[in-house]
């Protein structure tokens, strides 16, 4: 008689096992950080990849580093990254006039998702950062006259 009795008891748990295992199963896959590693150099350019995907949600980590030769006060370099619509036209030259923020414009505040510090020759900056929302992300270099060369992508999906 023992024996029947345990028998439901027994039941119940393999359901709550198998209930618990299905949950597992659906949660969140766990995303690898990316990497985005940008050069700037001496000819207003980036060398190398200036397109990048990456998934929504995932660690990015991005650095940036002058590999050029020339002083930072004329030929300095960063990274902004700006949300999908932002007027690239418009946004460089505001940035323009912000030389005493290295060139990040506080007007431009909410249409920036990141940015890195402002750099001379031989320097580098790493900043980690992530997009929930997926879209196209411009990112320019905001020093004068360097938009038009330095930029690229980050497409999110
Ligand atoms: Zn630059």
């Amino acid at each position: 008689m023992k024996k029947l009795l345990f028998a439901p008891v027994i039941a119940v748990l393999l359901i709550l096992s198998s209930c618990s295992k299905k949950d597992s199963d659906d949660s969140p896959v766990v995303l690898d950080p990316i990497t985005i590693e940008l050069k700037g150099n001496d000819a207003m350019q980036f060398v190398g990849t200036t397109d990048f995907n990456v998934k929504s949600g995932q660690d990015i980590n991005l650095k940036l580093t002058h590999i050029g030769q020339l002083p930072k006060e004329v030929m300095g370099h960063n990274v902004v990254v700006l949300k999908p619509g932002t007027n690239l036209d418009e946004f460089a030259s505001i940035a323009f006039q912000a030389k005493d923020n290295d060139y990040i414009p506080a007007t431009f505040a909410s249409s920036i998702v990141a940015y890195t510090k402002l750099l001379g020759p031989g320097e580098s900056d790493s900043i980690k950062f992530k997009i929930e929302t997926p879209g196209v992300y411009n990112f320019v270099c905001s020093f004068p006259g360097h938009y038009g060369t330095m930029r690229g992508t980050i497409t999110v999906k």
